[in-house]
């Protein structure tokens, strides 16, 4: 899951950085709206967190403009609490959700959650390959109806390829998807979290195949 989160006071983005990688979503980070404006016309994101008051363009102007590009990405906005017009004006707007600050961590992560499963109906948020199952928002893996013992890094990777099933992946491209959740990792880490998931994906018949020079596809059973 992509998460585009833009705000402009670092104290309060590094708090929440922190919270949203914990949770294993790919976080990219803008402080200033007229990049966070330019960053939602050549990306794709699953949610958007975004400030009310920022420098370079208001956080109102960038919701205005993803909704007259007719993107649909939920957002979710921040907001002042005493500043009611602002919560008004987002949700006019197309904000899907707002929260005032100052709000506890836990209630921005039920938020996030909603969110991202209002985007993804149930079962476009459930990967499936065989006997292998993914729940790309609830962050949790099952082989045969048993729960996957996976680590952060390991469910990141599956993740990967199995969005990708039955093409080539390669480490590079991992390595930027590991980047993307800030963790910065080699490729020989990638070779390591691979191995480790053959292992835990072999009961199951699921085959992660090494193509030498190239990288890794996840078989279609
Ligand atoms: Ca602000």
């Amino acid at each position: 899951m992509r998460i585009l989160f833009v705000e402009d006071d670092p104290i309060m983005a590094d708090s929440l950085m922190r919270i949203l990688r914990q949770s294993y979503y790919a976080v990219t980070y803008e402080s200033d709206g007229r990049r966070a404006d330019h960053l939602l016309t050549v990306q794709q994101f699953d949610l958007v967190i975004l400030d009310m008051g920022l420098p370079g363009m208001e956080g109102s102007e960038v919701l205005r403009r993803l909704r007259h590009r007719n993107v649909k990405v939920p957002v979710l906005i921040l907001t002042a609490r005493d500043k009611v017009e602002d919560r008004v004006r987002g949700l006019d707007f197309g904000a899907d959700d707002y929260l005032a600050k100052p709000f506890d961590l836990p209630e921005l992560e039920a938020r996030v959650r909603a969110l991202l499963r209002r985007g993804h109906s149930a079962s476009s948020s459930q990967l499936k390959i065989g006997e292998l199952c993914l729940d790309t928002v609830g962050r949790r893996a099952t082989l045969a109806d048993e729960s996957l013992e996976l680590s952060a890094r390991e469910l990141t990777v599956l993740e990967v390829l199995m969005l990708r099933v039955g093409r080539v992946v390669s480490k590079d491209l991992l390595c930027e998807q590991m980047s993307n959740m800030g963790e910065e990792i080699s490729v020989n880490a990638i070779e390591v979290y691979v191995h480790r998931l053959r292992k835990k994906l072999e009961a199951g018949h699921v085959n992660i195949r090494t193509l030498r020079g190239l990288g890794y596809m996840l078989e279609k059973p």
